[in-house]
């Protein structure tokens, strides 16, 4: 590992909790040092209070900031010799640790200091950086861990044998260096957890880091444990998508919730599972323990959920008899190794999903090196359930207060580039839906820059483009919920007499035939939705109410329309729910070209103005009211309705 650090870069950073962004963010570019959240940086510094006084502070890494992307408001202030004297207690509840330190922040909205606070504040130096860096553990968890480590390390570092982390850990800590220090020690490493590095000045704190990390990854290349084989792409994948559905929900039992699921089969990972002695090397647990809230201990191996829900909970049990009073998280596993879908990991949400996947992707390279340094070996199971169990995650649990209505959901939209289609999208994002947005026109890509949309160029008119999509959408997100049939097209004016024959089939082709196919194609992913499937079409006024030179449009609408009253009746016992909407006059759309709105307006012989507005309400109706629709459509308040047909119109005479 090589230093990033560089002076004219560190410069730009003033004072010290200036450079203590800066080195903060150089380990947090390291994937290898710290993911997601993992690892923490702190400075101690004096600061003037009120009074002119000088006060002793500590700045330490505040929860909810990562160090790739750190500034100084993500670092908390508290009063340094309150909470280094903490650690001489001979005992101190997490519950009260937490409380002793927020009495200790400087600075009013500051978040919670990390959990390693105390360890950060007993340390003698004004720098101090620690890391879950995975070449150190690769050496610490591997058969004779602590022996190779003490062989690299020798009495550079202070050792200091796995702990929970918090409080005790602190102690520890404390205990441990006061013992063993020396004037070499420039570093302290945690077994089974991570290292820490320290220094007077930032720029020696963060290269005893590099330098200590290179040690071990030095010594796992001399052990032939460092390059791993990468093997090649083999034959061509086969599609999933339907067994990721089916395997979503049979998460979502376990779960009681919907979830995202993303699937991942690079050649390594597909090695990987498909290795002989998986069953060895993937049930030993998590790399560092804090992982555990996030992968649980073991990853599922296969797809019977309901028998590692029943081993979860018997696993629950046994631990649980010496911490009464505990609730158990839900038994679904997080990470699931199969050979057929590969690496899929689980997660409330597209972010939580996300971190799964980057997690088991670096675990699988520890397991693959301690293995070719004699065995991976994890924390035991007892410690590991302390972590997951502890008092600290289960509170943040429970004030997690309501998820947004459709997180764990994912919806399809088509024709998402532009009008009814895009605001569609920002509906379903809006209310926490993972959203696929199809769409002829190459911008749809672009119509999110969210992780929860995935936006694909697709004709509809193709039915191997759209199984395609729904491959990729099954393989990012899981599965399908929700599908919002939007794509249309609508010619320019013409009446019968003039209207050819190419010009209505092509009308037919979008309108109608692109949805019968997408419709049997979602059906076996909507099955599976967890809280029922839900297709919303878009319709037109023109179904009730058609008017004059639109005859391809207006048929074609009204086949659609009775497409999908056909559809609500095949598929209500699958817990399908059809709705359609029909807009009316949606200006704001990509079928309403000035032409085409000027034309319009001139066959009802009225000026463009007056044509936007010429309902019931007087009102102009927009995109938006109608994606609103649709999403409400797909929510609770429509979990009785199928078959319906709702105009958003602005009221119209004819049809009322
Ligand atoms: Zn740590």
């Amino acid at each position: 590992m090589r230093s990033r650090w560089d002076e004219r870069e560190a410069a730009a950073f003033e004072g010290d909790l200036g450079v203590r962004v800066y080195s903060s963010r150089l380990l947090g570019a390291e994937r290898s040092l710290v993911l997601h959240g993992g690892g923490n940086t702190s400075v101690k510094t004096d600061e003037a209070d009120a009074f002119g006084e000088p006060q002793p502070l500590l700045y330490v890494k505040g929860s909810g900031s990562d160090l790739a992307t750190i500034d100084a408001s993500g670092f908390t202030p508290v009063r340094l010799p309150p909470v280094a004297r903490l650690a001489s207690l001979p005992a101190l509840s997490d519950a009260r640790m937490v409380s002793e330190l927020a009495i200790q922040i400087t600075r009013p909205g500051a978040a919670a200091p990390s959990v390693e606070t105390i360890l950060h504040a007993i340390l003698p130096y004004k720098f101090v950086d620690h890391t879950h860096a995975d070449a150190v553990l690769t050496v610490t968890n591997s058969v004779g861990g602590e022996a190779r480590a003490h062989e690299i390390y020798g009495d550079d570092v202070v050792y200091v044998p796995y702990v929970m982390p918090g409080f005790d850990l602190a102690r520890e800590c404390a205990r441990r260096f006061a013992k063993d220090a020396t004037a070499r020690t420039i570093g302290m490493l945690l077994l089974n957890h991570g290292m820490f590095s320290f220094g007077d000045d930032a720029r020696t704190s963060y290269e005893r880091m590099i330098q200590l990390v290179s040690r071990a990854e030095r010594a796992l290349a001399r052990a032939r444990a460092w390059s791993l084989p990468r093997p090649r792409a083999g034959r061509a994948r086969e599609p999933i998508g339907t067994r990721i559905a089916a395997l979503r929900g049979a998460l979502a039992r376990a779960a009681g919730r919907p979830m995202i699921v993303t699937s991942s089969r690079t050649p390594s990972e597909i090695a990987f599972i498909r290795r002989d002695d998986l069953a060895t090397i993937a049930t030993q647990g998590p790399v560092t323990p804090d992982h555990v809230i996030r992968t649980k201990r073991l990853p599922m191996l296969g797809r019977d959920v309901e028998a590692y829900g029943r081993t979860y909970e018997q696993s629950f049990r046994k631990h649980a008899r010496r911490l009464p009073g505990l609730t158990m998280l839900d038994p679904a596993p997080r990470v699931i190794l199969d050979g057929t879908l590969g690496l899929c990991a689980a997660g409330a949400s597209v972010r939580d999903a996300g971190i799964v996947l980057d997690i088991y992707r670096q675990t699988i390279d520890v397991i693959l090196r301690a293995t070719a340094l004699g065995g991976y070996r994890a924390l035991d199971e007892r410690s590991l359930f302390a972590v997951e169990y502890w008092d600290l995650e289960q509170a943040k649990l429970r004030k997690g207060g309501a998820p947004p209505r459709f997180q764990g959901e994912i919806a399809l939209v088509t024709g998402a580039a532009s009008g009814i289609g895009r605001a569609c999208v920002d509906a379903l994002l809006a209310r926490g839906a993972a959203v696929v947005g199809l769409d002829l026109d190459r911008k749809v890509v672009d119509v999110s820059s969210k992780a929860e949309f995935l936006g694909l160029p697709c004709d509809v008119r193709r039915p191997q483009s759209l199984s395609e999509a729904l491959e990729r959408t099954a393989e990012r997100f899981g599965g399908l919920d929700m599908a919002v049939l939007n794509a249309g097209i609508f010619a320019a004016s013409r009446t019968i007499a003039e209207l050819d024959s190419p010009e209505w089939r092509r009308t037919m082709a979008v309108n109608l035939d692109a949805n019968l196919d997408l419709l049997r194609l979602v059906h076996p992913y909507l099955k599976q939705a967890p809280r029922g499937g839900r297709v919303v079409v878009i319709g037109s006024k023109n179904v009730p109410a058609p008017g004059p030179a639109a005859a391809a449009y207006s048929a074609s609408k009204a086949a659609l329309t009775q497409l999908a009253r056909v559809a609500a009746l095949e598929w209500g016992g699958d817990g399908i729910r059809v709705n359609v909407i029909h807009p009316n006059a949606v200006f704001d759309t990509a079928i309403w070209t000035d032409e085409v709105l000027r034309t319009r307006a001139a066959r009802y012989g009225m000026s463009v103005e007056d044509y936007k507005r010429n309902n019931v309400l007087r009102v102009s109706v927009e995109s938006r009211d109608v994606a609103e629709m649709a999403a409400e459509m797909c929510g609770p308040l429509f979990a009785k309705t199928t078959g319906a047909q709702v105009p958003v119109d602005g009221g119209n005479e004819r049809v009322i």
